[in-house]
C-alpha cells in the first residue's frame, strides 16, 4: 500500500548535469555557457551540484577546462556544495588547489565496465582510490563515491547485490561520505531497487548516507526514486533537462530529468528547496540560447504553455 505518511518532508536533488550530464552529450559547451549553467543552476536553490571532472584532457574533452571552470565560480564553492570528479592522485592534486570542498570518485560492480571504463579491474581500481579517499578527508574535503552498473550491465546482465555492497563496503572503510547508486543502463525496477537497499541493511551501511542515481532509459527512473524515497532514501540525482543521453544504448534518454524529479517531489508534498520556476527558466535559456534538446517531459509540457 501506497502510505503517505512513510515519505520525508524533503529530498536533496544532487544536480549532475554539469559533469554526468555534459560528459555523455555529443557536444562540448564553451566554458563561459558551462559557468553560466551552474550559476542559473545554483540561483534555483538546487542544494548540490557537480560541477567537473579532473579526468585527462584528451580522455574527455567535453570537460578538459575544469581547472579554469572552477577559478570561474570559486566565489559560489564557499556558499554552495559542489564536488568534481576525481579519477585518481594526479586529479585529487588539481581538485586540492581549488576552492572545493567536496570530491567524487567513481567506481564500478562489475569487472567489464571497470576495464571499459577505468581501465582497471575492480580491485585495482579501489586500490588507486584508497589513497585518494584518504587524503582528501585528511584535508578536509568529504568525498561522494559512485558505484555504476548497480543493477544491471551491458555485458554481464543482471548484477547481484553482493557485487554492490562489497565495493560500497571498500569505499566507507576507505572514508567516503556518501555513495550514490547507479543504474547506469536503466534497467532496475522497483523489486531490484527493495533488494539491493535490503542488502545495503545486510551490511550496516544506514540509508542516510546512500543515494540513488537512475536512468530513464527503460522509462523506469521516477518509478525506482519513488521506491528508493519509500525505503527511506533522500538523496537522488537528477540532470537539468534530462542532459547526459545514454552511453550504452541507442535511446536518447539517460539521467533522469531534474524538472521531472522536482514536479513528482512538490505534487507528493516533499520540499526541495528549488524553485521551479527558476528551474524552468533554466531549461528554456538552454533549450533557446544554447540550441540543448530538452529531454524532461514536465519542461517540455510546460514551456511556452
Ligand atoms: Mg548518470
Amino acid at each position: 500500500m501506497f502510505d503517505r505518511s512513510t515519505l520525508p518532508n524533503s529530498v536533496t536533488i544532487y544536480e549532475v548535469g554539469p559533469r554526468d550530464g555534459l560528459q555523455n552529450e555529443k557536444f562540448v559547451l564553451p566554458t563561459l555557457l558551462k559557468v553560466e549553467l551552474i550559476k542559473r543552476l545554483a540561483s534555483t536553490g538546487i542544494p548540490a551540484i557537480e560541477v567537473a571532472s579532473f579526468v585527462r584532457a584528451d580522455l574527455v574533452p567535453a570537460l578538459a577546462d575544469a581547472d579554469e571552470l572552477l577559478l570561474e565560480i570559486a566565489p559560489l564553492l564557499s556558499t554552495h556544495r559542489m564536488s568534481a570528479l576525481v579519477p585518481n592522485q594526479k586529479g585529487l592534486d588539481r581538485a586540492l588547489k581549488t576552492e572545493l570542498r567536496e570530491i567524487a570518485v567513481f567506481a564500478s560492480a562489475t569487472e567489464s565496465f571497470s576495464k571499459a571504463n577505468l581501465n582497471n579491474s575492480v580491485a585495482d581500481s579501489l586500490d588507486i582510490f584508497t589513497p585518494v579517499i584518504r587524503q582528501a578527508r585528511d584535508s578536509g574535503l568529504d568525498v561522494r563515491g559512485y558505484i555504476s552498473m548497480c543493477f544491471g550491465d551491458p555485458l554481464e546482465g543482471k548484477v547481484s547485490t553482493k557485487q554492490v555492497v562489497d565495493v560500497a563496503e571498500r569505499l566507507f572503510g576507505d572514508g567516503i561520505t556518501q555513495l550514490s547508486i547507479g543504474d547506469t543502463i536503466g534497467t532496475a525496477t522497483p523489486g531490484d531497487v527493495v533488494d539491493l537497499l535490503a542488502a545495503f541493511d545486510s551490511r550496516a551501511i544506514p540509508r542516510s548516507l546512500l543515494a540513488v542515481h537512475f536512468h530513464d532509459t527503460y522509462g523506469q527512473a521516477l518509478s525506482n526514486t519513488l521506491t528508493a524515497i519509500l525505503e527511506g532514501i533522500t538523496t537522488v540525482d537528477s540532470s537539468i533537462a534530462g542532459l547526459g543521453g545514454c552511453p550504452f544504448a541507442k535511446s536518447a534518454t539517460g539521467n533522469l530529468a531534474t524538472e521531472d524529479l522536482v514536479w513528482q517531489l512538490h505534487g507528493l508534498g516533499i520540499s526541495t528547496g528549488i524553485d521551479f520556476q527558476a528551474l524552468l527558466d533554466t531549461s528554456a535559456w538552454l533549450a533557446e540560447k544554447v540550441g540543448i534538446n530538452i529531454r524532461s517531459k514536465a519542461a517540455i509540457a510546460l514551456i511556452n504553455q
